[in-house]
């Protein structure tokens, strides 16, 4: 367990609110004791399965709890230090900015406190490249602003324009967007013109695709933009109902697949471990990477999952480094970062291999 914990490793999905820990919870839970929300209500243990609707149904009572800016400061600096203690060296955090009337949360503010956090935990040292790197202050948590595919056409276009306002002023933390909501929930042919506007401006785009078997349309559509990176992609390949010509176009064009097991597992999307689409991709030579998608809603951390994929699919210690190390050229960072993150992976490679 050790070895996992001490490997660097690069986190480029995970949802802010999907990931506030359990400790975190408690302290909300105390500042709204009128919500009456308990423990049971905001995780789910690794043993039990859910349904995909009843995981959503999660969030719901989750941004109950996490409604103002103070409460996104709080869960976004302790979702940022509680990766940084498991080993990750870079994160791409991912949130859906929200507005909520009664305590003055504007989709503003909303992302203007994420980035207030990220820039408070590398004032305090968080930002693990200063400790590394002997005090070259580089900013490695960087993030994407997240639509929710639920919410139609029109608040995509208007998270987009957000995102692109951001990415211009952010000193470079926003660097893309994300699509995620439940995937049985409308259709991304209504999302293309405003996914097509955040590339055509920039934007990273890492898009949930094919998350259930009913969104091959879609998936075959959204590949053409094409995005920078995919999100589960559980049903793109055809031994579970996709296609030889989705595969074709993720592999053609080299698409980057974000693939978190826990939470499929969980969410009853993948039947088993074992029986999980990494195995498929990653025989095929095809960048994987590992993430926790919701480490806080799935109880997991990324240490663990590259513990799970390693006892599942019988990966040597080598492999497992080689995983972690792939995971850099994914990210959405600029040519520099990377070689800053491939040093730090080359010093820390005698220490922990
Ligand atoms: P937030 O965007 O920080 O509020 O994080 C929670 C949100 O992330 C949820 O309401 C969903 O929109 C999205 N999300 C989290 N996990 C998943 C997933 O597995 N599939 C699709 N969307 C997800």
């Amino acid at each position: 367990a050790l070895f996992y914990r001490q490997l660097p490793k690069v986190e480029l999905h995970a949802h802010l609110n999907g990931s506030v820990s359990s400790e975190t919870m408690d302290l909300l839970m105390k500042r709204k004791p009128h919500l009456n929300i308990e423990r049971g209500m905001t995780a789910i243990l690794r043993e039990q399965r859910r349904s995909l609707d009843e995981c959503f149904q999660v969030f719901k009572v989750i941004h109950q709890l996490v409604d103002s800016g103070e409460d996104i400061l709080l869960v976004a600096k302790a979702v940022i230090q509680e990766f940084a203690a498991d080993g990750v060296k870079y994160l791409e955090l991912r949130s859906t900015p929200r507005e909520v009337t009664e305590t003055g949360l504007t989709k503003q503010i909303y992302i203007e406190t994420v980035l207030e956090a990220i820039r408070q935990c590398k004032q305090e040292g968080v930002d693990i490249d200063v400790r590394h790197t002997g005090g070259i202050s580089t900013c490695l948590n960087r993030f994407l602003v997240a639509v929710d595919r639920r919410h139609g056409p029109e608040v995509a276009m208007e998270t987009v324009k957000l995102a692109e306002d951001f990415m211009l002023c952010s000193g470079g933390t926003v660097v893309g967007l994300d699509l995620s909501g439940d995937p049985t929930v409308g259709h991304g042919k209504t999302l293309l013109p405003a996914l097509q506007k955040a590339k055509n401006c920039g934007l990273k785009l890492a898009l949930h695709l094919s998350e259930v078997p009913s969104q091959r349309d879609e998936s075959e559509l959204l590949l053409n933009l094409p995005p920078d990176r995919i999100g589960h992609g559980t049903f793109l390949h055809p031994e579970v109902g996709g296609s030889d010509s989705l595969v074709d176009k993720v592999c053609k064009q080299n698409i980057p697949i974000e693939m978190c097991l826990t939470s499929n597992v969980i969410g009853q999307t993948v039947p088993s471990y074992d029986k999980h689409h990494f195995q498929y991709w990653y025989n095929r030579g095809h960048p994987c990477v590992l993430c926790t998608d919701d480490k806080g809603v799935f109880s997991t951390d990324l240490s663990q999952e590259y513990q799970l994929a390693a006892s599942t699919f019988k990966l040597s210690a080598e492999d497992v480094w080689n995983l972690s190390q792939q995971a850099i050229g994914c990210t959405f960072a600029p040519e520099p970062i990377k070689q800053k993150l491939e040093k730090m992976w080359a010093e820390l490679k005698q220490q922990i291999l």
